[in-house]
């Protein structure tokens, strides 16, 4: 069949590379210059299901409230005018018990078949990309554990090996943690892994052009219309048709399908990294760890230390000292040495598109021929590889090897 992408981010590109090893003709259109070049570009590239949360815990509201209270929420808004009251709404009512249970169990069984994917990809293509194994969340206090305890438990009955380590074996584990910060434990998930997206993507990428997909940069898609969903129109251009079509555009999603009557309850959220240069291996973190409660990662990315965190909502202000203080501050608590911060530190801002449920929405839009792989917020590298898979098969026509219960856009 003659299927289309629309996006060339991570899950536009995954999602192209599936398409073509299913025995389709793919071609990927994407408005920037080139690949990767918004919310993939430097993610903090934490995989697999130990660490993915729907932002939705119940009790998130208070708790953040409390913490914005002392100083220690990464969450910013910039203006409330900017978020829809329906989102908050919608968002509040996911915010509770069992409906957040079933989307936490759904995006962690998501995460957990995305890294078996991915895994079969990277050995079928032969792909070399940065990487390292295993990953930490780093608890300053007991009571930053009792706040990942469901997610943890869901974790456990699906299956999911993980392991509470005391500050001994934490340190054990991690020598280059400093012993100036207070350390209560860890949760140790030796499965999970951090890699680069964008590195990864590019590669994804060079395979599925080997295999045929045939991608159009700086071909900005106009919104699907709702006389000629399958047909794509570029400004200027007559329109192309298509037996498929597949919305992999990020924030940009809901704007593309609007006109046919879809709404997806969308926000936009920023996030930051900074990528500084190794300055010390043995100050440097062996595997990815995420401070509990500052939400803030810190992984080696081959010869640079990566730092990101932060969910600022509102209008977008322009990345400085000021909104990536925090980043610096865990990285100093935990890691001071490991980088070169003083010099040529790439800061980035990238935007989530987190749905106000917290979990991507995959599979027929409910216009024919029209498909979602979108909203994947804060997970979209974690959930790549097994979102791509399941959309694949289902255009295809085969049953997916995994169950998508409450990921459709049905639910809303
Ligand atoms: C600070 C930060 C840290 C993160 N850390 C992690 C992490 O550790 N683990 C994890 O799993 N996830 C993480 N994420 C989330 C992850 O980066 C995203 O979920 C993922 O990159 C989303 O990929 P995407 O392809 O959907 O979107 P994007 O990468 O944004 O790609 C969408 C593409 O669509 C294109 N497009 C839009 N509109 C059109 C149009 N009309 N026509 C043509 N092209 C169009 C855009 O140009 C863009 O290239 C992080 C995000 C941030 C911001």
């Amino acid at each position: 069949m003659k299927i289309s992408v629309i996006g060339a981010g991570v899950i536009g590109v995954t999602t192209a590379l599936e398409l073509v090893s299913h025995g389709h003709e793919v071609v990927v259109y994407e408005k920037g210059s080139g690949i990767a070049q918004q919310a993939s570009f430097a993610a903090s590239g934490f995989m697999g299901p130990g660490l993915v949360n729907a932002w939705t815990a119940p009790g998130m509201f208070s708790h953040q409230f409390k913490k914005w209270f002392l100083g220690e929420s990464g969450i910013r808004v910039n203006s409330f005018l900017d978020i829809p009251v329906a989102w908050i709404w919608q968002w509040l009512r996911a915010c509770r018990h069992p409906e957040f249970n079933l989307k936490l169990a759904s995006l962690q069984r998501l995460a957990f078949y995305s890294q078996e994917v991915f895994k079969g990809v990277t050995e079928q293509y032969g792909l070399s990309y940065e990487n390292s194994q295993g990953t930490l969340l780093l608890c300053r206090s007991e009571t930053d554990l009792q706040d990942v305890e469901l997610q943890l438990s869901l974790l456990k009955e699906a299956g999911i090996h993980y392991k509470a380590l005391s500050a001994t074996q934490t340190r054990a584990l991690e020598p280059a943690l400093s012993t100036e910060t207070e350390l209560w434990g860890s949760v140790c998930f030796p499965h999970d892994a951090v890699a680069n997206c964008r590195q990864f993507t590019i590669l994804a990428k060079q395979e599925a052009e080997q295999l045929g997909v045939v991608f159009k940069t700086g071909h900005e898609v106009l919104p699907l219309s709702a006389s000629r969903p399958l047909h794509i129109q570029i400004a200027d251009q007559e329109p192309a048709l298509f037996d498929h079509v597949i919305v992999c555009a990020g924030v940009h999603s809901r704007d593309l399908v609007h006109k046919l009557g879809i709404h997806l309850p969308v926000q936009e959220v920023h996030g930051y990294s900074l990528s500084a240069a190794l300055r010390e291996e043995l100050d440097a973190p062996a595997c990815g760890v995420l401070d509990a409660r500052h939400q803030v990662a810190i992984a080696r990315s081959g010869q640079r230390i990566r730092v990101s965190g932060m969910c600022e909502i509102g209008q977008a202000r322009k990345p400085s000292e000021e909104n990536t203080s925090l980043l610096y501050k865990v990285l100093n608590d935990w890691f001071a040495g490991a980088a070169r911060t003083q010099e040529n530190v790439q800061v980035w801002r990238g935007t989530r598109d987190v749905m106000c449920d917290g979990v991507p929405v995959l599979g027929l839009s409910g216009v024919p021929g029209v498909w979602l792989n979108t909203g994947h917020g804060n997970h979209g590298w974690a959930c790549s590889s097994g979102s791509a898979r399941a959309i694949a098969d289902m255009v295809s026509g085969r049953d997916c090897e995994i169950d998508l219960k409450g990921l459709g856009i049905e639910r809303f």
